[in-house]
């Protein structure tokens, strides 16, 4: 079978399922057409493949986060980040309100906390011109789901204020949940972030423009970050099952990346109790088993 066939047919088996709920903590994001289902793939050659509703755009929500990380690491170094953000799995939920005990670090980038810390340290015109390159192409804000959002941050803002409390971000927490609410809120379809993904998967080089994006360290860091901290509360079930580096959204956006190979993303917006895309994960379960992509099958 050529392959887009294959991927249309993966759809087709996943898409019966219609369990899981919209997120609804965020006004817009429940508005969603819930039964959309999109999945892309780009290689690492730059060869991109698109099925479904694989023109809708959605918010790109914490699928952002280790992209930011990426853009923090390539501008600061290792150290300097090292120092504000760990790299621990939590085992909690995305927007716990919880910092290392001693340094006061958030556990990792992709819990909220840690994101919001990252976010404070690269700023949203690094980030507009950062995702631009990974994507390859400009990415516009959604204002209606950044305001939205941002009229019920205030867990987000507690959270800010918990880390200028112990001196991590030392700008102003207003601002920096703002940004970081903009950053969320960046519009993508699945060819974007299969194409975002492909570029860690590729070492940092986007596939299809050929720029150097992030030097090759600051992917092997992401993609080591994604393994073990991509999927919420669910990253070791993740891990065990399909065995990619992956990150999740609250929008229902789910990317993996295959090193050497592959970056992959669905879009489907029902989510299961730790807040991932129900099809997003059965769709990568089934690529995973059909082509043999868990990382840790000994060849
Ligand atoms: N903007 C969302 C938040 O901070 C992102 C959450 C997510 O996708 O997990 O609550």
């Amino acid at each position: 079978t050529p392959l887009p066939d294959y991927l249309t047919e993966v759809l087709e088996v996943c898409g019966t399922d219609s369990s899981g709920e919209l997120a609804a903590y965020i006004p817009e994001l429940a508005a969603a057409d819930p039964d959309r289902l999109a999945l892309g793939l780009c290689t690492v050659d730059g060869t991109g493949y698109a099925v479904g509703d694989d023109a809708v755009r959605f918010s790109i929500q914490s699928i952002s986060k280790p992209f930011a990380y990426a853009l923090a690491l390539a501008d600061l170094g290792l150290d300097a980040v090292l120092a504000k953000v760990g790299v621990e799995p939590s085992g909690e939920a995305f927007n716990e309100l919880s910092l290392e005990e001693d340094s006061g670090r958030p556990l990792n980038p992709m819990i909220n906390a840690g994101a919001i810390t990252v976010h404070a340290l690269v700023g949203m015109d690094r980030v507009r011109r950062g995702f631009a390159a990974f994507a390859g192409r400009e990415l516009a804000v959604d204002d209606e789901v950044s305001s939205s959002e941002l009229a019920t941050a205030d867990r987000n803002r507690a959270i800010a204020y918990m880390l200028r409390n112990h001196g991590i971000v030392e700008d102003d927490p207003q601002e920096v949940v703002a940004g970081y609410t903009e950053q969320c809120s960046l519009l993508v379809d699945v060819a974007d972030l299969a194409a975002m993904a492909a570029t860690l998967a590729n070492g940092g080089v986007q596939p299809v423009t050929g720029e150097e994006v992030v030097p090759r360290w600051v992917a092997r860091q992401v993609l080591s970050v994604m393994a073990t901290c991509g999927m919420y509360d669910a990253a070791g079930d993740w891990f065990t099952t399909v065995g990619i580096p992956a990150k999740s959204g609250v929008s229902g956006g789910l990317i993996g990346a295959l090193p050497g190979r592959a970056g992959l993303a669905v879009f489907s917006p029902r989510l299961d109790q730790h807040g991932n895309s129900v099809r997003g994960v059965q769709v990568f379960e089934r690529l995973s088993t059909d082509m043999g992509m868990h990382l840790m099958e000994v060849p």
